[in-house]
């Protein structure tokens, strides 16, 4: 299951985790949070769903399907936030992966700011995995991020937020660790490395990532598997990205 907001342009989120779940074989479920007008420039014009449809969405998934594992992305407001994470308390979930999504690489702002704080309180310590990218977790951990060993300091701050374990994805590091994501279990550190791929077209990347991680899960593949399978995805389809609009294209999922 994704819950997240609908991009009109077809590059992030719903759209991006769908097709994320098809390439993996899994089925597909989907709670709206929102509805962005989008392109690949930026986005024009945000519509939220109201927390009874988040609500109603979800409960009617949940008591008919066997949903394997979640993603969650663009949230938008603090109700929200607030809805999905008594949700996950109620139905007793576990494979639940936390994208905290925050704000777009156009700029566009995906939370609101009073919904950062219940995010960091309610939402981070259900996730078996939390996802941050290097902005946010710099929010999350209240530091800056200049290194591979701030990386791992965030990784341990966010950590103690409650979160059963946590990957920093490097896509915003400059230089050498562009292509370096940090990831901490509490017990162990790992550090992922795969080639930089140089493109504008990365629209979606985030989703798509945290969307195969969920893909990973539901198929039952231990977590850090999961992550690294999920990091190898993403990494082909930036080779793949998407050069169909004036802005930033959409990363691929054609190989
Ligand atoms: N979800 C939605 C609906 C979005 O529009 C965006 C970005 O614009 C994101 C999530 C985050 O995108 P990315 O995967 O590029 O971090």
């Amino acid at each position: 299951m994704t819950i997240a907001g609908s991009d009109s342009g077809g590059g992030a989120g719903i759209q991006a985790d769908l097709r994320t779940f098809s390439f993996h074989c899994v089925h597909g479920t989907s709670v709206l949070t929102c509805i962005t007008a989008q392109n690949t420039l930026g986005v024009t014009r945000v519509d939220a769903m109201s927390p009874e449809a988040v609500t109603a969405q979800f409960e009617t998934v949940m008591v008919d399907m066997r949903v394997g594992a979640i993603k969650t992305g663009m949230l938008l407001n603090q109700e929200i936030v607030k809805t999905v994470a008594k949700k996950f308390v109620a139905f007793g979930l576990g494979n639940v992966v936390v994208d905290p999504v925050m704000v777009s690489r156009t700029g566009a702002q995906l939370l609101d700011d009073a919904a950062v704080k219940t995010m960091k309180d309610l939402l981070i310590p259900l996730a078996a995995i939390a996802t941050p990218n290097r902005y946010e977790a710099q929010i999350l951990a209240e530091m800056e991020i200049h290194t591979l060993a701030d990386m791992q300091t965030a990784a341990q701050q966010i950590y103690k937020l409650g979160a059963r374990s946590v990957l920093i994805k490097g896509g915003a590091m400059s230089g050498a660790l562009k292509a370096v994501d940090v990831w901490f279990d509490g017990d162990r550190f790992e550090v992922l490395q795969t080639e930089a791929i140089d493109t504008q077209h990365t629209h979606g990347t985030g989703c798509t990532l945290s969307a195969a991680i969920a893909a990973n899960l539901a198929l039952g593949k231990p977590h850090f598997q999961a992550v690294q399978e999920a990091k190898n995805y993403v990494t082909e389809a930036l080779k793949y990205g998407l050069a169909i609009g004036r802005g930033q294209g959409p990363v691929g999922h054609f190989y």
